[in-house]
């Protein structure tokens, strides 16, 4: 039995808004820089194998993940392009790291140690990307520490530095004060190294946000990670490029009944009926990633018009309510057992976003995408 007849919920995956994302940004950054498309948490709930070819074809010519599992992933699917794991994995992982050929981000001598001598052992490079602390706090030399670094593990004749980074902690904020530490931070460590005679290789450190808000960051290669599923990096500002969102969010009514006035509806039984209401129900809950901080506070689309979902969001189940007098209005057949239902996406003109789900719970479209992904089946468009 195909997997759209076993659950009436699923996950579009549209590649086309991918290749459009992809291209786009590309375009804005020129030909001349590489750009890595970060696919890690499984293309941010959208495929990391599809999302990785996809991006490969349209731009895109490094992949970063952030586990060395995510990379194996990667490699399985046929994926030959460089691989960089945006953070130091164990120690015990350098055999894979070695095998299939994923490049680790490196910030600490134990690690660069035995990663060289590991190679080394077996005959081959150990090309890694140092990692710089620019004023994150999450990982990474400190920026004024570089050059000691490498001073302590570059004697090792395996080791090869291909690129330095760091990331950015307010690329996606509108003050750009404490971006502008980081950046000069981070061309102090890029001259200090140059100074000392050693070649920092690919010098990136832009994120979308970055990428997209700060031309002077995009150096040799930008690290390509929202923008690529089609969100704007720093929704408070102007949007600088046309952005497609890849993955819209589908169901299917499963019931429906009229509930009488002032009845209540779901756990707690917290919404109570106006009047006289016809609500539907769909198999998606916060075991999907409707995140149940949304009950009450979100919008289906039916037919192109827009219904309040109501009651408390259950764990695999959720209902919304039908304004019969729109219907009428249109001289439309209300929703019935079997109809679609869009949860994320656009019908005709009527749209519902990650965007504003991101607004009413306060959180960012990375999170969201990534906890529809948990449960729901995709299908690529
Ligand atoms: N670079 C690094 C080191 C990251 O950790 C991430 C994501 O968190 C990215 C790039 C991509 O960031 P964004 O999705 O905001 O483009």
């Amino acid at each position: 039995i195909p997997e759209k007849d076993r659950r009436w919920a699923w996950l579009e995956i549209d590649l086309n808004a991918i290749r459009h994302n992809a291209s786009a940004v590309k375009k804005m950054i020129g030909s001349g820089r590489h750009m890595m498309a970060v696919v890690k948490a499984d293309a941010y709930g959208h495929g990391a194998v599809r999302v990785a070819k996809t991006a490969l074809n349209s731009g895109a010519d490094y992949l970063g993940v952030a586990t060395v599992d995510e990379g194996i992933q990667l490699r399985e699917g046929l994926v030959n392009a460089p691989i960089l794991m945006l953070a130091e994995p164990p120690a015990s992982a350098i055999p894979l790291l070695l095998a299939y050929k994923i490049m680790p981000a490196v910030y600490s001598s134990e690690f660069a140690i035995k990663y060289a001598e590991a190679a080394d052992s077996m005959g081959l490079r150990a090309p890694f990307h140092l990692a710089v602390n620019t004023g994150m706090n999450r990982i990474g030399v400190r920026w004024d520490e570089v050059v000691t670094f490498m001073h302590q593990v570059g004697f090792h004749r395996a080791l090869e530095l291909e690129g330095v980074f760091t990331h950015f902690a307010t690329a996606d904020c509108p003050e750009t004060l404490d971006f502008q530490i980081q950046a000069k931070r981070y061309i102090e460590a890029i001259e200090a190294l140059r100074a000392a005679g050693i070649n920092p290789g690919i010098v990136h450190c832009a994120n979308s946000a970055a990428a997209i808000r700060y031309p002077d960051v995009r150096f040799d290669m930008v690290r390509l990670g929202i923008g690529l599923y089609g969100y704007q990096p720093c929704p408070e500002t102007t949007p600088l490029i046309e952005l497609k969102p890849a993955m819209s969010v589908h169901a299917r009514i499963t019931d429906t009944r009229l509930v009488p006035m002032s009845e209540g509806v779901s756990y707690g039984l917290n919404y109570r009926s106006p009047g006289s209401v016809k609500i539907c129900t769909v198999p998606v809950g916060y075991g999907d990633g409707l995140r149940r901080g949304l009950s009450g506070r979100t919008d289906f689309l039916v037919d192109g018009v827009r219904c309040r979902q109501v009651g408390n969001i259950c764990m695999d189940q959720c209902m919304f309510e039908v304004d019969l007098r729109s219907y009428a209005r249109r001289r439309r057949i209300d929703p019935q057992v079997g109809d679609e239902v869009l949860i994320v996406g656009q019908q005709g003109d009527a749209m519902v976003t990650i965007e504003e789900m991101c607004d009413t719970l306060g959180t960012i479209p990375h999170e969201l995408c990534i906890a529809f992904a948990h449960r729901m089946p995709r299908y690529y468009v």
